[in-house]
C-alpha cells in the first residue's frame, strides 16, 4: 500500500471515532483549555467546577507560519516523557518506507497533520485526538485517558498554584526582589533543590542574592530587617529554575 492510500484509510476511520469522542465526553463545550507538559495533562475547562482533565501522548505540531510539521519526537522543547512513544511511528515508517513518518520535520499542510494524527491514534492506544490552537502553533495531542479526579496527575496539578504569564500553571516559588536574568547576583537556597524534585507539605523552593544572603547573616537569620531588604516575592517553579541557572553561574 503506498502512503498516500496507508493514511487517507487511518484518517477516514479517525473521522468517525472523533465525533463519538467529541461527543460523548463534551469535548467542544469547553471553551477554555491548559495543559501541563510534565504531567501529560491536558484540562479542558469552563471554570474551576465544570472541567475535564485528560491524559495525552504529544503527536507534533504545526506551524502556521512556516508552514511546517514537527513530530514531538523530534522537538527538544517538548517536555513530555511520552514523546518517545511516537519512535514506533518512525520505525514503521522506515519498515514501509514512509518518509513523512520519518523525518522529524518539513513542510505540510492541515490535511497531513490529520492524516499523522490518524496513524498515531490506529498505531498507539487511544481514546480521542485533540488539537491545541493558538495564533502561531497547532498542537495535535493523542488523548489516552480521561482522569478521574483522584488520579495522581490531577492532585498534582492541583497542587500547583502560580499562574505564570509565560509558563501557565506552576507550583509555588519564593525568591528576593534583586534576582533578575540580566546580573548574575549569586543564588543562594533554603535547600538544594532540582527541578521537578518532590517537596514535602510545609516546604517551598526560596531562593535570594547574595546581598540578602549577607543581610541575613548580619541580622542572624530572617527577621523583619533581613525581610524588608529581601522583599521576597511570588513566581512560578519554570522561573525559578531559569534565575537559578543563569544566577548560579
Ligand atoms: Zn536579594
Ligand atoms: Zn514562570
Amino acid at each position: 500500500m503506498d502512503y498516500e492510500e496507508f493514511a487517507d484509510e487511518k484518517c477516514q476511520s479517525l473521522m468517525q471515532i472523533q465525533e463519538e469522542f467529541r461527543e460523548k465526553f463534551g469535548i467542544d463545550r469547553y471553551e477554555l483549555w491548559h495543559y501541563d507538559a510534565e504531567l501529560e495533562l491536558l484540562r479542558l475547562y469552563n471554570d474551576d467546577q465544570d472541567q475535564l482533565f485528560l491524559k495525552y501522548i504529544p503527536i507534533g505540531t504545526f506551524s502556521l507560519k512556516s508552514e511546517t510539521w514537527m513530530w514531538s519526537w523530534y522537538n527538544e522543547y517538548a517536555a513530555e516523557p511520552s514523546k518517545e512513544n511516537l519512535l514506533v511511528i518512525k520505525d514503521f515508517g522506515i519498515k514501509n518506507d514512509y518518509h513523512k513518518l520519518v523525518e522529524g520535520t518539513f513542510s505540510a499542510d492541515e490535511f497531513d497533520c490529520w492524516e499523522f494524527a490518524a496513524i498515531c491514534f490506529d498505531k498507539l492506544d487511544g481514546i480521542g485526538v485533540y488539537r491545541l490552537t493558538t495564533e502561531k502553533l497547532h498542537s495535535y495531542l493523542l488523548v489516552n485517558k480521561i482522569l478521574e479526579d483522584d488520579a495522581v496527575e490531577v492532585i498534582k496539578y492541583r497542587q500547583q498554584k502560580v499562574n505564570c504569564e509565560a509558563h501557565g500553571y506552576s507550583r509555588d516559588a519564593f525568591v528576593c526582589q534583586h534576582l533578575n536574568l540580566e546580573q548574575s547576583k549569586g543564588f543562594e537556597e533554603a535547600f538544594d533543590t532540582y527541578r521537578g524534585m518532590q517537596l514535602d507539605e510545609d516546604d517551598d523552593f526560596q531562593a535570594w542574592c547574595s546581598e540578602c544572603e549577607k543581610v541575613r547573616l548580619q541580622s542572624d537569620g530572617w527577621n523583619d530587617e533581613s525581610e524588608e531588604f529581601a522583599k521576597i516575592k511570588l513566581i512560578c517553579e519554570d522561573c525559578y529554575f531559569e534565575l537559578k541557572s543563569f544566577n548560579s553561574k
